[in-house]
């Protein structure tokens, strides 16, 4: 059977995954087999969601009444009723139900009246609390198929100490990092000395590393130093697979959907208040902004760095109007020309425009002149793929040391 579960934190703690970690122990413990923990990212950009849109499923050979009573039980023991946000979902299904639904909700929006028909489809035991949105991220979970799979080993902390300050070593962090990389990513942040692994909310997660096999999850988890965890879950994981983009044309962008647009530089990029970064492309359609925003930090460097004519992937979310860039691929640079007044011949001034279409004057002898004087700039940026420091990394990009995305 495969047991889906979503919507049982909210931002003062507990964490659907936690929950899921303590079902597999109790399934064990009455016999059960857990073939597989699975820690399913559904799209980034719902509105409902606590932190980072998780929901799990435990693929598990036992009875599915039993398995279906199991997982009801800890969802009312241990979920966060409290919060007007948290909706849990619980899902029992002995075949798996219709990808396409897991499908929809990594790339776009769900009602739980879908959910609902794909369960009874399925013939899946369910049951969702309050307004029972949680049953759209178990549905999602217990469908899914992942054409590309990491690993994150999750450690979590003694319930004694929820709350507290987390006791993780920070050299050692660093350390698994440069021993593990990139086998193992977004450990720590390097070039801006940031732990990135070790989360700052009330939550019972002490840390998660992330990573392309149980092997390498585990290799660098060994190297760090902390608080004792009350227990370890390695799950398998869509996080660093890209599962959330879709193929997008700049006229045709959907609010909340996260997109690969192709494009061509229109502008030079804009700093505006706050540090973040805008700049619009074009495709033969119609035009679209781009944002890098100050979270992204030294990746904004890279945006700066476009010019017009430049002919780019740009990759995000589209929210409000504009892609959220989480990478971008410089795919053929253009030259770097900026045009002025040119140098009168005749007196060696610098002459001024004698009006839109009419070329040049010379204020001191009266020449004219048509041309403008170009002046390139040599490039700084190569073509390839740019991204975001792990410090602003969203749980579904890929990582580039995961290798570069196909164009
Ligand atoms: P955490 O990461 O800490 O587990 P969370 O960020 O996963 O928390 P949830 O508490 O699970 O947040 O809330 C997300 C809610 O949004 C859930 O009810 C889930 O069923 C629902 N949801 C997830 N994906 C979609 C979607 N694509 N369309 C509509 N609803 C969705």
């Amino acid at each position: 059977m495969l047991i889906g579960i979503d919507d049982t934190d909210s931002p003062a703690g507990m964490c659907t995954t936690y929950l899921g970690a303590v079902l597999a122990r109790r399934l064990i413990h009455d016999h059960m087999r857990v073939r597989e923990a699975r820690l399913v990212r559904l799209n980034p950009n719902v509105t409902f969601k606590t932190r980072g849109n998780a929901a799990i499923a435990l693929d598990v050979e036992g009875d599915p009444e039993q398995g279906f009573a199991l997982a009801c039980a800890i969802v009312e023991e241990l979920a966060d009723f409290s919060c007007g946000k948290t909706n849990p979902g619980v899902v029992v299904a002995e075949k798996r139900p219709d990808p396409a639904f897991y499908q929809r909700a990594v790339t776009d929006f769900c009602e739980i009246d879908e959910a609902v028909a794909v369960l009874e489809a399925a013939g899946a035991r369910y049951r969702g609390w309050k307004n029972r949105r949680g049953l759209v991220g178990a549905t999602a979970a217990v469908s899914s198929v992942f054409p590309d799979t990491t690993y994150e080993i999750l450690a979590y902390r003694d319930p004694a100490r929820w709350g507290t300050s987390r006791e993780v070593d920070r050299e050692s962090l660093f350390a698994a990092e440069e021993a593990t990389f990139p086998h193992t990513w977004d450990t720590v942040d390097v070039a801006n000395r940031v732990v990135v692994c070790v989360p700052h909310t009330p939550d019972p997660v002490l840390f998660g590393i992330r990573g392309e096999s149980p092997a390498w999850v585990m290799a660098a988890r060994s190297l760090i130093l902390s608080e004792k965890p009350a227990f370890e879950q390695i799950w398998v994981t869509n996080q660093g697979t890209d599962a959330h983009l879709l193929s997008g044309t700049c006229g045709s962008l959907r609010e909340g959907l996260s997109y690969r647009v192709r494009g061509v530089v229109i502008n030079r990029p804009v700093t505006g208040a706050g540090g973040h970064v805008s700049l619009a492309i074009r495709d033969n359609r119609a035009d679209v902004r781009c944002m890098a925003y100050e979270p992204t930090k030294n990746f904004r460097d890279i945006v700066r760095a476009l010019v017009p004519g430049d002919e780019i992937v740009a990759v995000g979310s589209y929210k409000k109007g504009s892609i959220n860039l989480e990478k971008m691929c410089l795919v053929s640079p253009a030259r770097d020309l900026r045009t002025q007044a040119p140098l009168c011949t005749t007196c060696s001034k610098r002459m001024t425009s004698a009006g839109k279409g009419k070329g040049f004057k010379c204020r001191k002898c009266g020449a004219h002149a048509m041309e403008p004087e170009v002046l390139e700039t040599p490039r700084m940026l190569t073509a390839g793929w740019y991204e975001v420091p792990p410090t602003a990394r969203r749980h579904l990009s890929k990582p580039l040391c995961r290798g570069a995305p196909e164009l």
